[in-house]
């Protein structure tokens, strides 16, 4: 049976394209700055993010662990939201790995956090405090709704932090689904950050890897920090080369993932039993709860999955969608379908 996977747009597997380049990547050894794909790869993303540099890494885990690193000496804070992927779901490594104090700002329900609570976090020069280095955001905001966060308040963060003194970095995993969203230049969207990490893995297809982008300063220390937590790797050209795919061709399919989100969005809300709120799903990635649910969270998965759909509950009737290139229009109309049949 053929199954329509919605669980992440991190299932996506590398295009044709991905593994001809792939086959044909001219290699050389990365941790010496050999690889000539990967500084490719480098540049074009520093270029497409209006940064001075950037650093090619294996996940967007480490990306945020070496950028908050980077940012943050031991012992200091970084502000974050409560929702946030490096806080809840990046197995504490800026404390672990880091030492690295963390206050959790209460997400709202577009990813933001109010601006107010951010100032007021922002700590004083007292012995008992830790101090305050950096502020991170998330965009899209994976847990809030897939929201893209606007460049107002973008700006707003910023101008807080450089009067503070403080840096800020994104997370964002998930940028150019932003960027498609509010129809903008990547560029404009990555102005008001220190630094910021994508994944090339997630919609965009690639196999493997994550990007980091900064000043060169930053990208110097990000390096160094790399090579601590065992990130640095040899021939990586070879992932390299898909993701210089990913970032040239393959951000126009995430159009059609958003098209594909709003249907299902619009499908799904004329379902008595689900709730989905908001409704006017701007990315790829949808929560709803179901009512008078006949099947406890786990036996509606299974049976979702018998009819050929797969998905997360990620908490107690908290259940997300996310679309990407392997669903087509077909699949959207299958899936409601099922969803229909066995809700109605
Ligand atoms: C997926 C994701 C990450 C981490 O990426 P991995 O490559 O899976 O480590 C970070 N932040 C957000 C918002 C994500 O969705």
């Amino acid at each position: 049976m053929n199954i329509i996977d919605l669980r992440s747009d991190t299932v996506t597997l590398p295009t044709k394209e991905m593994m001809d380049a792939i086959q044909n990547a001219k290699l050389g050894d990365d941790v010496l700055e050999d690889d000539f794909v990967v500084k490719k790869l480098e540049d074009e993303t520093a270029k497409l993010t209006g940064k001075d540099a950037a650093l090619f890494v294996p996940s967007g885990t480490m990306g945020n662990i070496i950028s908050i690193m980077v940012h943050c000496p031991r012992g200091s804070e970084v502000i974050l939201g409560d929702k946030s992927h490096t806080f809840k779901y990046e197995a504490g490594g800026i404390s672990a790995l880091g030492g690295i104090h963390s206050a959790q700002l209460s997400n709202n329900s577009d990813g933001t956090i109010d601006i107010d609570k951010i100032k007021t976090s922002i700590r004083e020069d007292n012995v008992h405090f830790p101090k305050t280095a950096c502020i991170s955001l998330e965009n899209s905001h994976n847990l809030c709704n897939g929201s893209p966060i606007n460049i107002e308040y973008l700006s707003q963060v910023y101008n807080i932090a450089q009067e503070n003194n403080l840096k800020v970095h994104t997370d964002g995993a998930r940028i150019f689904n932003s960027a498609v969203a509010l129809n903008l230049e990547l560029k404009e969207l990555t102005t008001y950050t220190d630094s910021i990490t994508f994944c090339l893995s997630k919609g965009l297809s690639a196999p493997i890897g994550s990007m980091v982008c900064g000043t060169k300063e930053f990208i110097y220390h990000a390096r160094r920090t790399r090579k601590i937590l065992g990130g640095g790797m040899r021939q990586v050209g070879i992932l390299a080369s898909a993701g210089l795919i990913s970032i040239s061709k393959m951000t126009n399919q995430l159009k059609t993932d958003h098209l594909h989100l709003s249907q299902l969005a619009n499908g799904l809300s004329q379902i008595k039993k689900i709730e989905i709120n908001p409704t006017n799903y701007k990315t790829n990635i949808l929560y709803f709860s179901i009512t008078n649910n006949p099947f406890s969270d786990e036996e509606f998965i299974q049976h979702m999955e018998k009819q050929g759909i797969r998905f997360f509950a990620l908490s107690k009737n908290k259940f997300r969608l996310v679309t990407h290139s392997g669903i087509s229009d077909k699949d959207i109309h299958f899936t409601l379908n099922v969803f229909n049949n066995i809700l109605n």
